[in-house]
């Protein structure tokens, strides 16, 4: 049995950067970067109007209700053609050039127009509401770093400098397998004995959202004739998923099938709760095997803590793990035995206090996965610890949903 931190560690030593591939930048969303993206111009281009007011030589305003002949107006995407001269002014719209002579633009707001002229209500500061030419980035700049994950605000940087295409990591091709004679299909009704497979989708959820192109072979029964060729398929992925049959039973087979496809196990148990009997290991092809216990908890907790982080560096990204959080624990953690603990909590920053709250969500073990959808976070209870009681600062790991705070379950989970 391995700490989580030494797991991981192996995982993502293993676990190679894929190839790059050339994309347009408008289906770059959730990608890794490969490559540094440099500004092919200044920016702003022309010293750019950040107001709608009026360009004007700051020294022609000697006090606070000087007048001003207007020469002419400049919207956005028009260059002027004359210069401010003394004593003048031109109405200028936001991202207008401003015009040769002028040094200023003030706000039409503290202005007052009579006809041709323009009272300047208040004094000015040269330079004031004027951005120069490449104030913000100068041409050749570097604008996008390689290992960026793309987001909406790297569009719109690619977009501005121009960069269409550009270098991304490949998207890692993953195999999902569900193993267990007791599972069948969502549309059936379950007969005696028998559970609806969940975690086929889960895991394909999970890996989707992580960016995978995702490949859900379907369910295996404990027997070696069925799961032996979805292994074989599976392992023709960068990545396989497998669920459940890794625990002691005389029917947890996946271990032994996946050594006779020639894996290599590295890991095969882990210093986790849920989630001891976590395997991992390398495929003849250098492909990366995970075979998750079949707990639905289980399965979506081991996938958060070593197949988020595997597929994001395979994917390119430099820093794979979540960033932790410290938070009030407001009801008391427990959880026996000396294997470090991860329990379903809904993560509170809306409070006044200096640290969110992290509120324990009541759950009936490994296999509540109702109770654990309405989480948005993981509880830390670390190593050799069984309890904790409210009012202890306490380590938090956000999942994705941290991110939306509304849950129609916060008041019975949070309370
Ligand atoms: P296992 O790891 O195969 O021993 O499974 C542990 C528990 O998880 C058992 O109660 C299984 O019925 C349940 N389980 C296994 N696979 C799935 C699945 N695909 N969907 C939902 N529950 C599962
Ligand atoms: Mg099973």
């Amino acid at each position: 049995m391995i700490p989580v931190e030494n797991a991981l560690e192996i995982v993502l030593a293993h676990a190679p950067r894929l190839a790059v591939e050339n994309v347009d930048f408008q289906d770059a969303l959730g990608r890794v970067l490969a490559e540094d993206v440099f500004s092919d111009l200044d920016l702003p281009p022309f010293p750019r109007s950040a107001m709608d007011g009026y360009a004007l030589r700051a020294e022609d305003v000697t006090h606070a209700s000087t007048k001003l002949q207007v020469i002419g107006t400049i919207p956005a995407g028009t260059n002027p053609s004359f210069e401010v001269k003394k004593g003048q002014a031109a109405q200028i719209l936001t991202g207008a050039p401003v015009p040769r002579g002028a040094d200023s633009v003030h706000i039409v707001e503290k202005t007052r127009l009579y006809g041709t002229d323009v009272e300047i209500l208040e004094l000015v500061t040269p330079g004031q509401n004027i951005i120069p030419r490449g104030k913000e980035v100068t041409t050749g700049d570097t604008v996008l770093r390689k290992g960026t994950l793309l987001g909406p605000a790297a569009v719109a940087v690619a977009a501005t400098v121009g960069k269409t295409r550009f270098q991304v990591g490949c998207r890692p091709r993953v195999a999902v397998i569900a193993t267990g004679n007791e599972l069948v299909p969502p549309t059936r009704k379950p007969g005696p004995a028998q559970i609806r497979n969940s975690n086929g989708y889960s895991l394909s959820a999970q890996a989707t959202k992580a960016g995978a192109r995702v490949s859900y072979l379907g369910v295996a029964e404990d027997d070696k004739a069925s799961l032996s060729p979805l292994i074989r398929q599976g392992l023709t992925h960068d990545v396989l998923l497998l669920s459940g049959g890794v625990s002691m039973g005389r029917l947890d087979l996946v271990e032994e099938v996946l050594e006779e496809f020639g894996v290599r196990i590295l890991i095969d148990k882990v210093a986790l709760k849920p989630g001891k009997p976590t395997v991992f290991g390398i495929g003849p092809n250098d492909h990366l095997v995970f075979g998750l216990p079949g707990n639905p908890v289980s399965t979506m907790v081991t996938f958060e803590l070593f197949v988020r982080p595997a597929l994001a560096k395979m994917a390119g990204s430099v820093d794979t793990g979540r960033p932790l959080l410290s938070a009030t624990l407001k009801g008391p953690l427990a959880s026996k035995g000396p294997r470090r603990a991860y329990l379903p909590g809904w993560l509170d920053t809306s409070s006044a206090e200096a640290l969110p709250e992290a509120h324990p969500i009541v759950s009936r073990g490994s296999g509540d996965i109702v109770a654990f959808s309405k989480a948005n976070a993981l509880l830390i209870l670390p190593e050799n610890i069984d309890r904790m009681e409210a009012g202890e600062t306490i380590r938090v790991n956000p999942l994705d949903s941290f991110l939306f705070r509304e849950s129609p379950w916060q008041n019975e989970t949070a309370k």
